[in-house]
């Protein structure tokens, strides 16, 4: 059976549900399979299946320990009617190209694919290994992880969530998406520093304290948890089908996927539908002015030290993208993986091999957009195509444009967010005059446009602003302490 190992430590393998519990390694490694060939399964079964069928058979193959039956009891619950659209992901064509819809969940962003079964997994992994002890979640959030966490562990019993979101690194309404939520077990925290700094404080903080934390277990909502990737694994596969239904491709055909990237996590989900046997010919990295991620694939060299940049796609507003760690583990081991992280952490920067470069652009290639190109983007597909997409989708549509091979296999460019969270920004891309408020925002762009409104987003501007703390960074660690003791 499959188990996992930390990226920094191949001995001691653990179960899945173990792995999903801890969130991160002690070592500060992440968790991946043991294996990538014992993942592998035969796509072509799949083909025509629904979104949640799908979805039952890849958890159950990351996570055979919680049992067939236990699986498709959480897909369930996690999938069914929790989302606007019927279909969980929606590819729809625009242009000669395809958007894969990630949005329609309850905060109206990707996050909530993974988010909305996280909870759930959890819930059923602590009860098939007969823990009590309460769970506390630290989260660290670029924006959209904040509200897509807070709502799926909201009032589930046993855990209470903690979220630390950069004080001035994001939009007015992704901030009351989490100062808003009103489970009595649940805390947004607002940091001075930016989303790098919350991550790196959480990391620090599983490292350094002792766990269990005043009784309490701690683990993370971010996409470090396996957790959170294997249910981002399934739309790969989703939308490989729709494309075959609808005869846009022929089973077998290669196909593109543009991804907007932060953490790497989304596009760390592609790769392991990659080695599951999907037919994927490149995944595209699309970075913002943020571009660590692009000169790394690229050149081999990551460097961390330069300007952190202010986007207008603040959820990718990120220089130490986690999730590269696991692809570094698959691409040269255990031993280079810890040695380039104890240079990333020491020097802020590590060269990897020629070799293992040639190896990762087989299959990744990375480009960066700056806001001006993203905001041409948001017109040119609002005025020749009626579509609507938000700022990261746009870098998306960005690094399509200007890659020269692009007509040479379908494209499908992965829709992160909803327009709506971004109004302000998106209004002033169509060429109209945004107000000084989201509320207005929102309203204005909903008239312009006929796209319909989330349904959380119009609830959140009459809601009480529950979450008022504002932290530096050094207090990170008490202000866990006393979550865990008085949340
Ligand atoms: C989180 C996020 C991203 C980046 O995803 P990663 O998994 O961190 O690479 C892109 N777009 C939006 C809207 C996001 O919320």
């Amino acid at each position: 059976m499959i188990s996992y190992i930390s990226t920094r430590n191949e001995k001691n393998g653990i179960s899945g549900r173990e792995a999903i519990l801890k969130g991160i390694a002690d070592d500060g490694g992440l968790y991946v399979p043991d294996s990538l060939e014992e993942l592998k399964l035969d796509y072509r079964l799949l083909m025509g299946q629904s979104y949640i069928d799908m979805a039952k058979t890849i958890f159950y193959k990351f996570f055979p320990d919680f049992g067939e039956d236990v699986i498709s009891e959480i897909v369930d619950k996690s999938y069914k009617n929790k989302f606007e659209t019927s279909e969980i992901t929606p590819v729809v064509k625009v242009g000669d190209d395809y958007v894969l819809e990630l949005f329609h969940g309850a905060t109206a962003a990707f996050k909530d694919v993974a988010l909305s079964a996280l909870p759930n997994l959890m819930s059923k992994a602590k009860e098939l290994m007969g823990v009590n002890e309460e769970t506390l979640i630290l989260t660290a959030t670029s924006g959209d992880t904040g509200s897509a966490a807070l709502h799926g562990f909201s009032d589930v019993a046993g855990t209470k969530i903690v979220v630390f979101y950069p004080k001035d690194g994001i939009s007015e309404t992704q901030r009351l998406q989490m100062v808003t939520e009103s489970g009595s077990n649940t805390k947004a925290c607002g940091i001075i520093g930016n989303f790098d700094d919350a991550q790196n404080g959480v990391k620090e903080i599983f490292a350094s304290i002792p766990r269990p934390c005043e009784g309490v277990a701690l683990s993370s909502a971010n996409s470090i948890n396996i957790g959170r990737l294997v249910p981002q694994v399934v739309y790969y596969f989703y939308a490989y089908s729709r494309l075959v239904e609808n005869k846009e491709i022929k089973i077998g055909d290669k196909v593109r996927f543009i991804v907007p990237t932060g953490n790497f996590g989304d596009i760390m989900a592609g790769y392991f539908a990659l080695n599951m046997g999907l037919p994927i010919g490149e995944l595209i990295c699309a970075s913002n002015c943020n571009d660590v991620l692009t000169e790394f694939l690229a050149t081999g060299h990551y460097n961390r030290k330069r300007e952190f940049v202010k986007t207008i796609s603040p959820s990718m507003d990120i220089l130490i993208s986690s999730n590269l760690e696991r692809l570094l583990y698959f691409i040269s081991g255990e031993e280079k993986t810890k040695y380039y992280m104890k240079q990333l952490k020491e020097k802020g920067e590590y060269q990897i091999s020629c070799d293992e470069l040639n190896e990762i652009k087989e299959v990744f290639v990375g480009i960066s957009s700056d806001d001006e190109e993203g905001k041409l983007e948001i017109a040119g597909l609002e005025r020749n195509e009626n579509y609507l997409i938000d700022t990261h989708t746009a870098m998306g549509f960005a690094a399509l444009s200007k890659y020269d091979k692009r007509k040479n296999m379908k494209n499908v460019v992965l829709s992160t967010a909803s327009a709506y969270k971004f109004s302000r920004v998106v209004l002033e891309a169509i060429g109209e005059t945004p107000s000084a408020g989201d509320f207005e925002n929102i309203k204005k762009l909903s008239e312009i446009t006929d796209v319909k409104v989330p349904k959380l987003l119009k609830e959140i501007f009459s809601k009480e602003e529950r979450h008022r703390d504002v932290i530096e960074v050094k207090e990170m660690k008490n202000y866990v302490l006393d979550a865990a003791k008085n949340l």
